[in-house]
């Protein structure tokens, strides 16, 4: 969806081409499999082993020849001879031979001639002498004599064919994926100890302002506490990425520009300011990013989003440059720009193929009105079911409603949202029931 933008100011869209095509992912590192939740496949990572790696057992019970059992019922059950025990973890030297069965551990390897498991839950046990025991309800203690089969079983029951699950070699991730728990269980479980992953791209953040103040710092009667640095450094860590605290600058271009630079030292990917960007008289942060790169855009059709500013900078020691981002001092405004350029640009540094939010349909629960001309995203909450799930109409979208106050200063509705619901440039309002695209925020 590209749409028309105010003069002078450019698309979202044209804001996103701009960011995106100066990124590139950055290098790769070797890390543990068990270290890598959330870390991102710089490498197609391929099963070690097929799972099973061997035929195993489903079951308790008793590994059998299908064909044994085949007149097997309950009134009427053959009898096996047991021939030995096979706990898991031990490999079966034994043979299954005519008349005969094996204890069978859940996971044991399956023993030559064997074709099936009989679950203990279906045998009865047998003494040296033929006396049954009671009816198998576990596959622990002493090693019967033999047992009762008290019904036929198929060649294949109860068996877990090797490479069910995965053969050898197969690709089991993709590069350019993230790692789920489900992923880290994966690797780990085909064999594989250790992958090649994008390193944690690092993401100086930098807020400014005389009246922001650090974290224990006396508030005086002009003072207010730094929520920029804390949230977007949150920001940071959520997509994936390793957050630098830069401090806190005053309104001062040399404060600003040698906390930037000592962001650039510690070898920065990214840099983050907030605050300070706008043309008032103490606003340095568009001057501090000509000084150590270039703006490349600035003005973007978009609500909450003024003012913005994207540039670059040279690396000291070469390679792809800096990113930096100037964002609005306004709380609301830093977060949602995060959102909408800074979250994509480290999802790609950090080797990500899938840059934005999950997209929904929704229907708004009451009237918005917005600036002409310009995308707005609304904080809104999602309605929810008692169990939390969002209630969806008879067409499957979800009924949303403003998450409070819609102020660019309003921390309570922007904590309040779970979603950004996306206006379009060209509605300058929207009645209650009207449909618009939402973008899901992450929840805790
Ligand atoms: P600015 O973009 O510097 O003009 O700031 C716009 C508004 O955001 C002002 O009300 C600032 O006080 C406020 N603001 C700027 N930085 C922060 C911050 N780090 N934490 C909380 N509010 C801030
Ligand atoms: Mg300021």
């Amino acid at each position: 969806m590209t749409a028309p933008a105010t003069p002078g100011l450019l698309s979202v869209e044209a804001a996103h081409d701009a960011i995106l095509a100066e990124v590139v992912p950055v290098g790769t590192e070797r890390v543990a499999t068990p270290s890598a939740l959330g870390r991102v496949v710089a490498e197609a990572v391929t099963a070690r082993i097929s799972l099973p790696p061997w035929a195993n057992s489903a079951m308790d019970g008793y590994a059998v020849r299908a064909v044994d059992t085949g007149a097997a019922a309950e009134d009427a059950p053959i009898e096996l001879r047991i021939v030995g025990d096979i706990p898991a973890g031990a490999a079966p030297t034994l043979t299954v031979v005519a008349g005969s069965a094996a204890r069978i551990a859940t996971g044991a390897r399956i023993p030559d001639g064997a074709d099936a498991v009989i679950p203990v839950e279906l045998t009865t046990p047998l003494d040296a002498t033929g006396r049954p025991g009671p009816r198998g309800r576990d596959a622990t203690g002493p090693l019967p004599a033999g047992c009762l089969a008290h019904t036929a079983v198929p060649v294949g029951g109860s068996i877990r064919p090797a490479g069910d699950d995965l053969l050898a070699g197969a690709i089991l991730l993709a590069p350019g994926s993230a790692l789920t728990a489900a992923a880290v269980a994966l690797a780990a479980g085909a064999g594989v100890d250790a992958l090649r992953v994008h390193r944690r791209p690092r993401v100086g953040v930098l807020a400014t302002g005389d009246e922001v103040r650090g974290p224990g710092q006396p508030l005086g009667a002009a003072g207010i506490p730094d929520a920029n640095g804390p949230g977007l450094r949150a920001l940071v860590t959520a997509a994936g990425a390793e957050a630098i605290d830069l401090g806190i600058a005053a309104d001062d271009l040399a404060d600003v520009l040698k906390r930037l630079r000592g962001g650039i030292e510690v070898q920065a990917d990214v840099l983050i300011v907030s605050g300070g960007v706008s043309v008032g008289p103490y606003d340095v942060v568009k001057t501090a990013m000509e000084t150590i790169g270039r703006v490349d855009l600035w003005r973007v059709a978009v609500q909450p989003g003024k003012p913005f500013a994207f540039g670059v900078a040279p690396r000291p020691e070469g390679g792809h440059p800096i990113l930096v981002f100037g964002l609005p001092g306004n709380p609301v405004s830093s977060a949602v720009t995060f959102e909408l350029f800074v979250r994509p640009a480290i999802r790609r540094l950090a080797g990500r193929l899938d840059l934005f939010r999950p997209a929904d349909r929704a229907v708004l629960g009451e009237h918005v009105s917005k600036s002409h001309g310009r995308r707005a995203y609304l904080r809104v909450q999602t309605e929810r079911a008692d169990d939390g799930a969002p209630v969806r109409d008879d067409q499957g979208r979800v009924r949303i409603h403003l998450a409070g106050g819609q102020g660019s200063h309003m921390l309570s509705g922007l904590a309040a949202a779970d979603a950004l619901a996306i206006i379009p440039e060209t509605d300058d309002s929207l009645p209650a029931g009207a449909e618009v695209t939402l973008w899901w925020l992450d929840s805790a």
